[in-house]
């Protein structure tokens, strides 16, 4: 960026390292945030910097929370013995909004990729296993990711849950083979919910 000066350049460059945004859409970014009001352009910045100030991972669930215990782990309207595996907070985000799942979630934070070096100690796996142990759970509901990484994943803890004689179960059909969670519409999600089978 040396046609910039350094200010400019130095904010193009953060801005390019977003995902999905190109060198172009940067340098269109940076100049918008420069044009807008002062307040508009801080309030940007504040937020940002509060929610990393803020935000962490529930200590219980793993999902994403200002508060620790999150608001759905401390949930008593909730049934607390179904658990919906996850790979991301987005996932959770995306099942929260068919509404008719009223059971807790247990985040992973990933998948298991042994092409990537990722395995299952590398996930939030643990913790689940600590919370089947503590508390009465009668079904896993496993929800990663219809790709290769979130079935060999669904595989492992289905293996590694099986002998305890807790139920689990893999949202089936509706979400596209390669597709994504978080972009599976209402209703398809609802019917891959409702159409789980056991493993
Ligand atoms: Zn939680």
């Amino acid at each position: 960026m040396r046609q910039y000066p350094r200010p400019l350049g130095k904010l193009i460059n953060e801005l390019a390292r977003l995902p999905g945004v190109g060198n172009k859409t940067a340098q269109r970014l940076a100049f918008h945030i420069l044009s807008m009001d002062d307040k508009d352009a801080f309030r940007l910045s504040d937020s940002i910097r509060e929610a990393k100030q803020t935000m962490k991972y529930c200590s219980v669930c793993g999902n994403l929370t200002d508060v620790d215990p999150c608001s759905i782990c401390t949930d008593d309207t909730r049934d607390r013995s179904v658990i919906c595996v996850v790979e991301s907070p987005r996932d959770v985000a995306a099942m929260e909004k068919i509404k008719e799942y009223r059971g807790m979630y247990h985040v992973l934070g990933g998948a298991i990729s042994p092409m990537d070096g990722i395995g299952p100690e590398d996930i939030n796996l643990r913790s689940l296993i600590v919370r089947l142990q503590q508390d009465d759970i009668k079904e896993l509901i496993i929800a990663t990711n219809p790709t290769i990484e979130g079935e060999a994943t669904a595989m492992y803890i289905a293996r590694l849950i099986k002998p305890s004689g807790i139920k689990v179960s893999r949202i089936a059909h509706g979400i596209p083979v390669g597709g994504d969670l978080e972009y599976a519409d209402e209703v398809t999600l609802l019917k891959a919910v409702e159409g789980r089978r056991e493993l």
